[in-house]
């Protein structure tokens, strides 16, 4: 293997710790950063994420409320329980984990959440501001890959960042990051025709794909940089990410690996988050 490996679980304890230590100033003051996590029926991969968010609230020395609310709950019960939230003083963060029941309008519920509590970054108030440089938070996972290469010392200015994936909650918003820090941006997707054409270009190659092992040494530069933002299961049951690690490894300069790659940035921005809105409603 030639490539050098980009902890994330290294990185985002390091972040983790900063976050701690802000938390205690914030409490000193007698601010505590509250979550809270709306959790609707009862998928299992959905129970787990929102268990790992409380449990992070609780290391850092947050508030974590969790709000369990029924598979059939209707979206009027839905919204006025995000509303309700929106005016608590002790909530700074509001998320509603995804999916939700197809019964639920998914935009509304978003939009319903109040701009300023939106810890996940999706809504488009938040994401209008992203957009055009302005403060915002930032979608979590986007942001991690961010901190990630910044902790890393790899800059991103000037460099050829190739997008594979364009989901609102990943492809999408990390492509516009890497373009407000300056890269020059594609994007690629199912649509795209000679997909390889346009990995192979890529000082940065980002995959957010959603399928195991996709991405293969023939798709990378050598010496580029690959961040695997997948979570997928392999025929064996095995975690695995968009990247198959193995060859591309052999050829990246960096690589992200999956797991304890992208995926624990993800919570720890979630946090940073929390946190950064909690500062804010001081001043607010
Ligand atoms: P989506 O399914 O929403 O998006 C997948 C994207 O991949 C789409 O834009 C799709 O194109 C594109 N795509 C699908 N097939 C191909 C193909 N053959 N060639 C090129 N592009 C293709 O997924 P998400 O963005 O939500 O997630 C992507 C992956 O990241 C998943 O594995 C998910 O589990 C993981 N994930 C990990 C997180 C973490 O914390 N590490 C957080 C969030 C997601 P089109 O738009 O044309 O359909």
């Amino acid at each position: 293997m030639t490539a050098e490996i980009i902890n994330g679980k290294e990185i985002a304890a390091k972040k983790r710790e900063e976050i701690a230590k802000e938390v205690s100033k914030l409490k000193e003051n007698g601010v505590t950063p509250g979550l809270a996590v709306i959790l609707v029926g009862n998928n299992h991969a959905s129970r787990t994420y929102v268990t790992n968010k409380q449990k992070a609230c609780q290391e850092l020395g947050m508030h974590s409320l969790l709000i369990e609310l029924p598979e059939e709950v209707s979206e009027e019960e839905l919204l006025a329980k995000i509303d309700e939230l929106n005016h608590d003083a002790e909530i700074h963060g509001i998320l509603v984990q995804l999916p939700i029941p197809k019964h639920i309008d998914e935009k509304k519920v978003i939009e319903s959440i109040s701009p300023s509590k939106d810890v996940d970054g999706f809504h488009p108030v938040n994401i209008g501001r992203m957009m055009t440089g302005q403060n915002a938070f930032l979608p979590c996972t986007p942001y991690g890959i961010m901190v990630m290469l910044e902790e890393t010392g790899i800059s991103v200015a000037g460099k050829h960042v190739v997008v594979v994936g364009r989901s609102n909650i990943v492809g999408k918003p990390v492509g516009q990051l890497m373009l407000n820090q300056h890269a020059t941006v594609t994007y690629c997707h199912s649509r795209t025709k000679d997909l390889k054409f346009h990995t192979k270009q890529a000082d940065i190659l980002v995959a957010a794909v959603g399928i195991a092992n996709f991405i293969k040494a023939e798709h990378v530069k050598e010496g580029a940089v690959v961040i695997d933002v997948g979570i997928n299961r392999n025929e064996e049951g095995k975690l695995c990410g968009d990247v198959d690690f193995a060859e591309v490894s052999e050829i990246a300069g960096f690589i992200t690996p999956v797991p304890k790659g992208v995926g624990p940035m993800t919570i720890t921005m979630l946090m940073y988050n929390t946190l950064k809105s909690a500062e804010e409603s001081i001043n607010r």
